[in-house]
Formats: structure tokens, sequence, C-alpha cells
């Protein structure tokens, strides 16, 4: 990992060693990464993927990890952060953000232009890149409706433009999920609204989510796909899992699709209570649900 270092110094971006993850994601949970670093640009990450290709270190794109498990021992390579890729414009038309934006500044730099279509992601507490990695949606919208382009990184280190189908977009899914790489910009196509309509329409949505999801405790979010034509959190109630706790993990009282970290939860302790309501509802149902939250794991960033 010294290579890795004197790099990111040379570079002049911010890296950390044996850095706890449990701060940089929303379950609070999680290990230690042998490399945590904040590449600048994206001649940075370019260049530090590189190096550890050619040195064999792992390595794990981070956003703002609000749709993340982390190992309660960590992660044994370098975590890089999008933190720093930063930057939002208009240009034709078209919004021109940086991967590492938050949605919150996203939608409200749509709100000042009077450009409407982000409405439904006020209030998801992403990055833009891990919006078009998982293709978020809420509320009847989702990025797939908006993002035109991503610029990126591809799995063989090129830069690459990737835009409509090869975008590989469906539900809570994209073609980044398969093919690994790294987001850099999204290019963003809305239409144009009314100011007062599209303020409205976000707080809306931000209201119908603090009244109906358990924002009090870290949790990342839904932690199912919706199955066909039903809901995770319906079944999860029905099977008579609301509030069953292992540890300090605990589906939530409030909303029973969400899994809050009541209180000092592991990782363990989620992945065990996972386990036990997949069990449990498919057992019960019939339905097999399939996890939308990710646990870091080392993606293939060049096939090797
Ligand atoms: C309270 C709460 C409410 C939520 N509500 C919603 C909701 O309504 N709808 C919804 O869809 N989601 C929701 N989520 C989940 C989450 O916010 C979204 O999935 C969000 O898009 C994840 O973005 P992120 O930047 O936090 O990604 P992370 O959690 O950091 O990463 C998620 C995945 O994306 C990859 N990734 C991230 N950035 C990049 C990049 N630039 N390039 C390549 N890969 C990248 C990571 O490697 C990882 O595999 C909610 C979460 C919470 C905690």
């Amino acid at each position: 990992m010294q290579e890795f270092m004197n790099y990111a110094e040379n570079a002049g971006f911010s890296a950390l060693c044996s850095f706890p993850l449990k701060g940089y994601t929303s379950f609070k949970i999680g290990g230690p990464a042998d490399v945590l670093a904040f590449p600048k640009t994206a001649e940075q990450f370019a260049g530090v993927l590189q190096l550890c290709r050619r040195a064999d270190i792992p390595t794990f794109i981070l956003g703002n990890g609000s749709n993340l498990l982390v190992p309660d021992d960590g992660f044994r390579g370098a975590v890089l952060s999008t933190a720093e890729l930063r930057g939002l414009r208009l240009d034709s038309g078209r919004i021109f953000c940086g991967a590492g934006e938050k949605l919150k500044a996203l939608c409200m730099f749509a709100l000042e232009h009077s450009l409407s279509g982000l409405e439904f992601a006020y209030g998801i507490p992403g990055s833009a890149g891990g919006a078009a990695f998982m293709n978020a949606g809420a509320y009847g919208g989702e990025m797939k409706d908006i993002l035109r382009v991503c610029r990126c990184l591809t799995a063989e280190g090129e830069f690459a433009e990737l835009c409509g189908e090869t975008l590989g977009l469906a539900y809570r899914h994209s073609a980044f999920a398969e093919n690994g790489g790294v987001i850099l910009e999204l290019e963003l196509e809305l239409q144009t609204g009314e100011p007062l309509g599209i303020r409205a329409k976000m707080d809306d949505f931000l209201s119908r989510r603090r009244e109906k999801q358990p924002l009090e405790f870290p949790s990342a979010g839904s932690i199912f796909k919706r199955p066909p034509g039903d809901y995770a959190g319906r079944l999860i109630e029905a099977c008579g899992l609301r509030g069953h706790a292992i540890g300090g993990a605990q589906v939530s009282e409030k909303h029973c699709g969400f899994i809050v970290n009541k209180s000092g939860a592991t990782c363990a302790d989620v992945l065990e209570l996972v386990a036990h309501i997949r069990q449990t509802v498919l057992a019960q149902t019939g339905v097999e649900l399939e996890p939308e939250i990710r646990v870091l794991d080392a993606i293939p960033i060049y096939e090797k």
C-alpha cells in the first residue's frame, strides 16, 4: 500500500490507511478498508486504478454509501470514494453532473433552472453516480427516465461514453452492476417546468418519506427489491416479522421493508436477519425476495 499512498500524495488527493468505513455508510456499520481514497479527477481515478491493477490491489467504488452493507472486518484493498468528483453545469438544455454530487444538490440545481423530472429523487440520500448505478427511483420516477449519457472508465480502464441501451437501465439495475467500471459524469435531460410546481412536488415527496420511513435510525433504505405485483414490506409484515430483531438489527416497526440499525448492529446481524426474512417469506408465501442492498466486495474494475 506504500506505493498507493505515495501516488496519492504526489497526485494531491487524500488517502487514509486502515480507515473505518462505518462513518461513510448510512447503515453506520463496517470495519476498516486498508485504504480509503478520494481522487479528485477522472485522470486520478484512471491512474490509481492502473496502479491497483499492476499491484494486484482489489478496489471498490464508494458513492454516498446509502445502499451499502460493509463487512465487519472491512475490506482488504482500496476503497475509492467519488465524493470529490463534483461539478454541476447546464449546457444546451442538459445537466452535466459529477458522479460525486449528492442527489439533493442535483435536485436543487434542476429547481434553480426550472427543470422538471428529478423531483422523485429529492430525499434519496445517494450520490448521482450511485443513483445511476442503481437506477434509483421513487414515486413513479427513476433515473432511466432522464439519464441520457454516463461518462465513465470501463472495466478495462478506458474512458467511454455509454448511452441508451448500453446503460442497461432496468429496475434497480444498470450495466455497471455486471461490467464494473466507474461512473464519472452524468448527462441528464429534463423538461422545462414551473418552479413553484417543481418545489411543491419535491416537498410532497419529502414529507411522504418522513411520514413512512424510519429516518430516525441508520439504514440502507429498502432491503429487498419489489417482487412482481407486490411489496416486500407487505409480505414481511404479513409473515409476522414486524420488529423482529437479531442482535442490533431490526425489521423496522414503522416500515417493514427497512432493516434498521437499532443499536450497534453488525454486518453479521444484518445478514442473519436478511437470511431469516428470506426463508420465512419463502416458506409462508412462496415469494423469493431479492436483496436490493449491495454488500461491499471487490468488483473487477479491470479484467485480469
Ligand atoms: C433512508 C433511505 C431511503 C432511500 N430511498 C430510496 C429510494 O426511494 N429509491 C431508491 O432507489 N433508493 C433509495 N435508497 C437507497 C440509496 O439511497 C440509493 O440506491 C442510491 O442511489 C445509492 O447511491 P450511493 O451514492 O449512496 O451509492 P453507494 O451506496 O455508495 O453504492 C451503491 C452501489 O453503487 C456503486 N457505485 C456508487 N457510485 C458509483 C460510481 N460513481 N461508479 C460506479 N459504481 C458506483 C457502488 O460500488 C455500489 O455497488 C434509500 C436509502 C436510504 C438510506
